[in-house]
């Protein structure tokens, strides 16, 4: 007799579960299945799918880990539940926005931050920061060999280019290059001691070059040098070149030079590795924001809260300035409202814009002489022995804010005074891209790293297809592509088309942000998984949806079993297995009214949804409505995100709904601006919208509630 291989589980079966309103459950869902568990709100639906079969497998994956391991997680309480059998590794798909970590985007959730990387380290053309040329990008390996090739006792220089600090002087970057270790820069091929006076300001054209070793090349000098290149290469930041000092002649020496790096300047870049080009590396972060492509700046408008007030009585944000005449802030603003003709008691909103900018921003490096407040209490007079240098009310602030992050320690206190005085912007220095301008300096097909995270996921395709990797690194090119464009498909597939790679997590919704975890596990490719979703359809527009079905059904040919929590009938009529919760809500459910295919359910008399769905009961459409009261809010020039410059009315004392597909802009229009604006007009001024031009119609409303 042939033996029988032994038969495998072909059903979860929850016996006897009492989790929340669960009324002793037993019930069997179909492995390897595209499962829908629907129901009344309040039905039980999350208790059993969640609750039940998501916590069960959870804990025992738990259980079944070392005891050393276990000390390291949080142990799950057992569910109320006689018995769960058939259970996989179970993954939980849920609706939370995952991280509000500024540095977590869309492309580091789904990895394709590290390809992008990968790939513009593999493949990009370099470009010289002075005057745009290509430039060779070798290994250090490379670079010291050239060198050896020079004639033996040539005398020349390791040069590395510095760039100026946004927003810092002089004297920052060159006491930071002192640091490296290197006590002489040319400046526009002069050479400046750094020991000695250093100059006070730089233009921003001008070519800085650290000397950072000198060597004359003998025998044995090879151990030395290589540690020299890339000790040159750590200063320049990845960028180096040569100076021939002496031993060739002029010719011979450019003619070397031109074939050791870029034309003008015989420059290369060494080493560059995927971290160069990834925003969460210290070292390859933007320096003003630390690589979260967002700063902090004074708002006018936000320190000056009263400007129908006048200085004296207060019209700055008490944190930010009170005028006190017996303090030195106070001899400084006397003494600059006297020099410059106006008076601290006229209203904020009567002094002319140049009086207020003096104000805000200082007297732009022109000198104060002191005088004392007539109303000051207690005279000194050894403030007035040295002029002052006044940098305005805001000026002073943002000193202080780049003083406090340059020290880099951590003050929450500091954070919350902050908070209230500047409000958060595009970081002015990398323009939102979160690296150093060098790294744009990287290009494939004329696209930056950040050109190619801003581009829409339906541009970004066809943008992918024209690159054609060539040299050395081609095919290796080619490899990181397929694996972007892998992921990328993966995406598009699911209906995230609309979004891109810079995109942060925390602006994400809960809907996309669940999509996106799901494509990232169907491009994981396992199989035997158990996973659980919470209403993918949410949020979807019906085009979408269809999309999202397809995206489930391919988890499960994948080998999987999908469990999903669902109202939306399109889903529950697609799905393989059906199990229905009810029949009310709370108290009146926890039992299951119908379970089996879509046939079964609609046959089942006691079943809500079977009844809906076949039509013996429907919703009716209201015969009549409201009537419009003459009342609205007028949006005028809304273009936030991808808004284009719209014009909307919203009548008032009405239900009203802003429909659209994913992606074209409801949640701008009605959360970034509509909310924003009423906020920021009925309740907190401090607070800044969505870019429009008006809104009209808030005399009519008291309050907003999100
Ligand atoms: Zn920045």
């Amino acid at each position: 007799m042939q033996e029988e291989a032994p038969a495998y589980r072909t059903t979860i079966a929850v016996q006897g579960t009492r989790v929340h309103n669960l009324k002793d459950v037993s019930v069997e869902i179909p492995r390897d299945k595209f499962v829908v568990i629907t129901g009344l709100s309040g039905s039980g639906k999350s208790s059993l799918a969640f609750d039940t079969i998501y916590a069960e497998g959870q804990r025992r994956y738990m259980e079944s880990l070392s005891t050393y391991a276990k000390r390291f997680i949080a142990q799950v309480e057992k569910p109320d539940v006689d018995f769960v059998y058939g259970l996989s590794p179970v993954i939980s798909i849920e609706q939370k926005t995952i991280a509000r970590n500024p540095r977590s985007t869309v492309g580091t959730l789904t990895d394709v931050s590290s390809y992008l990387n990968l790939l513009f380290a593999t493949i990009a053309d370099a470009s010289c920061p002075y005057t745009g040329e290509p430039i060779p990008v070798k290994t250090s390996g490379n670079i010291v060999e050239s060198i050896l090739a020079l004639p033996f006792d040539t005398e020349f220089e390791l040069l590395a280019p510095i760039f100026q600090v946004y927003g810092e002087e002089p004297k920052f970057l060159f006491n930071e290059v002192r640091k490296l270790g290197c006590r002489t820069v040319l400046i526009d091929g002069e050479r400046v001691d750094l020991t000695q006076e250093v100059p006070q300001a730089l233009g921003s054209d001008q070519e800085l070059m650290a000397v950072v070793d000198r060597f004359t090349l003998v025998a044995g000098v090879e151990k030395q040098l290589k540690a020299a290149v890339e000790h040159a290469l750590r200063v320049g930041d990845s960028l180096m070149t040569l100076r021939i000092v002496s031993g060739m002649n002029k010719r011979d020496s450019q003619k070397y030079l031109r074939e050791f790096g870029s034309k003008t300047h015989g420059l290369v870049y060494g080493d560059i590795v995927p971290d160069f080009f990834m925003f969460n590396n210290p070292e390859s972060a933007c320096r003003t924001c630390g690589g979260v492509g967002r700063d902090k700046q004074t708002h006018p408008e936000l320190l000056v809260t009263n400007p129908e007030r006048s200085i004296r009585a207060g019209c700055f944000l008490r944190d930010a300035y009170s005028y006190k005449p017996d303090n030195h802030a106070g001899y400084v603003l006397y003494s600059l409202a006297d020099k410059y003709g106006f008076s601290l008691d006229t209203p904020w909103s009567d002094l002319s814009k140049e009086q207020q900018d003096l104000v805000m921003y200082g007297t732009k490096g022109e000198l104060l002489q002191l005088k004392i407040p007539p109303e000051a209490k207690d005279p000194k007079e050894r403030w007035l022995r040295w002029p002052s240098n006044f940098q305005g009310i805001a000026g002073q602030i943002e000193q202080h804010y780049r003083w406090y992050r340059q020290r880099g320690v951590p003050s929450s206190g500091m954070e919350d005074y902050l908070d209230r005085v500047m409000v958060e912007y595009q970081c002015a220095d990398c323009k939102g891209s979160r690296l150093r301008s060098t790294r744009m300096l990287f290009r494939i097909n004329g696209c930056s790293i950040y050109d190619l995270g801003q581009m829409n996921f339906d541009e970004l395709a066809p943008f992918l297809s024209t690159i054609k990797p060539t040299g050395p690194h081609g095919q290796a090119g080619l490899q990181v592509l397929a694996e972007i464009r892998k992921r990328l498909d993966l995406l598009l597939g699911i209906g995230l088309d609309y979004l891109n790679f810079n995109r942060t997590s925390g602006s994400l919704s809960g809907g996309e942000a669940q999509r996106i975890r799901l494509s990232t596990q169907i491009g994981s490719g396992l199989m035997g998984m158990l996973y659980v979703l919470d209403e993918p359809s949410i949020g979807l527009h019906p085009k979408d949806n269809v999309k999202m079905i397809n995206t489930l059904r391919s988890l499960r040919d994948l080998g999987n079993t999908v469990i999903v929590v669902e109202h939306d009938e399109e889903t529950i009529r697609s799905a393989d297995h059906i199990v229905e919760l009810g029949p009310g809500p709370g108290i009146h459910g926890g039992e299951v009214v119908a379970t089996g295919s879509l046939k079964n359910i609609l046959d089942c008399r006691r079943s809500p949804t079977g009844q809906y769905f076949s039509g013996a009961k429907r919703i009716d459409t209201p015969e009549s409505r409201r009537e419009a009261n003459e009342k609205s809010l007028t949006i005028r020039g809304a273009s936030e995100n991808n808004l284009k410059n719209i014009d909307v009315e919203i009548p008032l004392g009405l239900f009203v709904c802003v429909s659209g597909a994913s992606g074209s802009g409801k949640s701008t229009l009605v959360n970034e601006i509509l909310y924003k604006e009423l906020w920021k007009q009925l309740v907190d001024t401090r607070s800044l919208s969505g870019s429009h031009e008006s809104l009209d119609g808030t005399e009519h409303l008291t309050r907003v509630i999100n």
